[in-house]
């Protein structure tokens, strides 16, 4: 699974962080970043809610 975030579309809004927080986090202006380490909890159960949690389209997940 590749998972791809786009920081010129974030909006902070912390779906993502809320669904998966082994995976994003927030930096300073609530930008989304992924992980150190996300690639080993991607499995978790509601990584793939992320991309239509998020309100304007800044993660997509790749099944590889
Ligand atoms: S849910 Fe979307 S807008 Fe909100 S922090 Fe995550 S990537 Fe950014």
């Amino acid at each position: 699974m590749r998972i791809t975030i786009d920081r010129d579309r974030c909006i902070g809004a912390g779906q993502c962080v809320l669904l998966a927080p082994r995976v994003f986090t927030q930096d300073d202006d609530g930008l989304v970043e992924l992980l150190p380490g996300h690639q080993e909890a991607a499995g978790d159960a509601r990584v793939r809610d992320v991309p239509t949690a998020c309100p304007v389209q800044a993660v997509e997940i790749d099944e590889d």
